[in-house]
């Protein structure tokens, strides 16, 4: 006998889950989120301590994702963008990057003056070019490879890529050997080539708690773990069972992966993030952000937040969130002094020792590892296999492994779903 009963049961409310229960209320379709954590977003998190937001490893959103831009109010969020460009800090001092994915030659001026050549500048604009051509799909269409062969054929200079790309790209994918999949440099490429990187007003949560409140409370258990699909539905962890026509996985690939009873998958790309509060303002009062270009780490990545969103910092304080790729064996405390002790070189007469360590988040889990083969068309497809309860795919790892690609996967499970089960001209609430 069921506990709880519905037409399709979504396990995981990260974005994933999110967007494929909004695509079935919107068909006017019953559904049951079932997410193990306390409150929706999944990976999408901001925590507030001591008033400070302090979001669950840095993220941005990009303003030109097409899926997201369909799906989320972008004034609701109150988007506050970062500067177009980054500040590169190479040989003891900080240079400032113009814009290079809009405005590639303007870039002449900037830091790569010092750190590549007139020649870089131009292959950034050919890359440029190449990653905006067309749609976002046609990336299909070119052979897949590895993102630092590319840009070796490309013929780039080492010092452009390891002064820029590493820390860039590598901060995104939270892989410095810049391995991760052309398809995907490509589509990021393109999303800062037509938009801004930002965040929302109140931190990256607003996210999916936009998708979540236009949900019916009642669809939503949270704190509730699927513990196997049965041939009606779900087994919960708490012993409740659910009875279902359909069941879509929307947790990360390890946990699909357990719950279809595979082996497990490819390891994960991890990364740490420490947050500082700081009592006056940053040494750096612009919205940007700012790139290790000496590759001697541990710190791949800063910025200033609160120069993004004054509401990441009590008024007069500010908010550091510095990013260090993987987890490293370190203490928190030692990894906390060499931090310091990089970042006291790019800022000179600062007083780092006063910056207070807020918290130190290590993210085991934090993104696919998208080396190739990887980015199929989808890499997973939404259906797995039918029958009762049909079951279907979702999760960032079905398409980009971003905000868009889990809100992209989301959706498309929900539409074959709707599909198979005959739903999809089911009424509009
Ligand atoms: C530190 C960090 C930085 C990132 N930076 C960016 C960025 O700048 N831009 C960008 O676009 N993307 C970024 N991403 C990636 C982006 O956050 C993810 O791609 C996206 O949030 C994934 O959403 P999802 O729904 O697929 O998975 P998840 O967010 O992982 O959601 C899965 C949900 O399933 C739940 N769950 C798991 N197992 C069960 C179970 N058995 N039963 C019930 N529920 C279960 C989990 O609790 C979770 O809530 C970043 C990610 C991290 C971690």
């Amino acid at each position: 006998m069921a506990d709880l009963i519905t037409d399709v049961a979504v396990i995981g409310a990260g974005l994933s889950g999110l967007a494929c229960a909004r695509s079935l209320q919107a068909r006017g379709v019953d559904f049951l989120l079932i997410e193990a954590s306390d409150r929706p977003g999944g990976r999408v998190r901001t925590d507030t301590l001591d008033g400070f937001r302090l979001d669950r490893g840095f993220q941005v959103y990009l303003t030109a994702y097409p899926e997201a831009s369909r799906v989320l109010d972008h004034r609701a969020l109150d988007l506050r963008a970062f500067e177009p460009g980054s500040m590169v800090a190479a040989r003891g001092a900080l240079h400032r990057l113009m814009d290079p994915w809009r405005r590639p030659l303007s870039i002449l001026d900037g830091a790569l003056a010092r750190v590549g050549s007139l020649q870089d500048k131009l292959r950034v604009a050919s890359l440029r070019a190449d990653a905006r051509a067309g749609t976002p799909a046609d990336r299909y269409a070119h052979p897949e490879g590895q993102a630092i062969d590319e840009l070796r054929q490309r013929g780039f200079s080492r010092g452009m890529i390891d002064s820029f790309f590493r820390p860039f790209f590598g901060g995104i994918f939270f892989d410095p050997d810049l391995r991760t999949s052309t398809r995907m440099m490509r589509f990021v490429f393109r999303m800062f080539a037509q938009g801004d990187a930002a965040v929302p007003a109140l931190g990256m949560e607003q996210i999916p708690a936009q998708l979540a409140a236009a949900l019916p409370g009642d669809r939503v258990h949270c704190g509730a773990a699927a513990e196997s699909i049965t041939h009606a539905g779900l087994a919960l962890r708490d012993g409740r069972r659910v009875a279902a026509r359909a069941v879509v996985i929307a947790t990360p690939s390890a946990e699909a992966r357990r719950l279809l009873g595979l082996p497990p998958g490819r390891p994960w790309r991890s990364v740490t993030n420490l947050c500082y509060a700081l009592d006056g303002p940053p040494p750096v009062t612009e919205p940007i952000l700012i790139l290790d270009g000496d590759g001697h780490g541990p710190v791949t990545t800063l910025a200033f937040m609160s120069a993004v969103s004054p509401s990441y910092a009590p008024p007069g304080a500010a908010l550091a969130s510095a990013s260090v790729l993987g987890v490293p064996e370190a203490t928190d405390a030692e990894l906390d002094a060499a931090a310091r002790a990089q970042m006291a070189g790019w800022f000179p007469g600062q007083a780092l020792h006063r910056w207070r360590l807020l918290r130190v988040t290590r993210i085991r889990q934090a993104l696919p590892d998208q080396t190739p083969p990887w980015y199929t068309e989808p890499q997973w497809p939404a259906r797995v296999r039918p029958g009762a309860p049909a079951v279907y795919r979702a999760g960032d790892c079905c398409d980009t492994a971003s905000i868009d690609g889990a809100l992209v996967a989301g959706r498309r499970a929900a539409e074959h779903a709707l599909h198979d089960l005959g739903l999809s001209g089911a009424r509009s609430p």
